[in-house]
């Protein structure tokens, strides 16, 4: 799925001069359902009162969705599927501050994987419907799990935990 967007380079801005890898393999695991159907009606970054959005689980998957239930926060990863990959300085805004890529939290980076931390609303006929996502109606999904905060193993803890 590369539908990468190559236009709109700001002043300032830097191209990654090497050749840009293709995709690695990665396994979406559903889509992303949101009322947000151009990147300008995305927010920045999703709001914990935001609109309900659908994460939409693939039914090979949907039994992995067991016990998420009990956990009000979440981490969802999902892939920016219309970015661009190959800026190494990038000027938000076009305001003439110019950064690094890994700098930013925005969408352009090599692997347009984004991160959002969202609240589980409920859980219904393998899909999960949270607030605080700011991607594209039918962004791909890639991940999600339990936000760390939360989270205590289920397994025992290692030396390495203690430090
Ligand atoms: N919350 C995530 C993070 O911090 O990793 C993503 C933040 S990024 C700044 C969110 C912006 O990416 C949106 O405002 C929109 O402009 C853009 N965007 C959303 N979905 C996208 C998609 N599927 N492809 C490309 N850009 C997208």
């Amino acid at each position: 799925l590369n539908q990468a967007d190559t236009t709109g380079i700001r002043s300032g801005e830097v191209i990654n001069p090497a050749e840009v890898q293709n995709d690695a393999f990665v396994q979406f695991i559903g889509t992303i359902r949101t009322p947000f159907t151009t990147r300008d009606l995305c927010p920045r970054q999703g709001a914990l009162d935001g609109p309900d959005c659908r994460l939409e689980v693939l039914p090979e998957w949907q039994a992995a969705l067991k016990g998420i239930e009990k956990f009000a926060m979440l981490d969802v990863l999902y892939w920016l599927h219309e970015s661009r990959r190959d800026l190494v300085l990038q000027s938000p805004k076009n305001t003439g501050n110019t950064v690094g890529t890994f700098a930013l939290r925005s969408p352009v980076r090599p692997n347009p994987i984004g991160l959002s931390q969202v609240r589980l609303i409920r859980v219904e006929d393998g899909a999960v419907i949270v607030k605080g996502l700011d991607c594209l109606d039918k962004t791909p999904l890639i991940d999600i799990k339990p936000n760390r905060c939360e989270y205590t193993p289920e397994a025992p803890f290692k030396a390495a935990d203690q430090a």
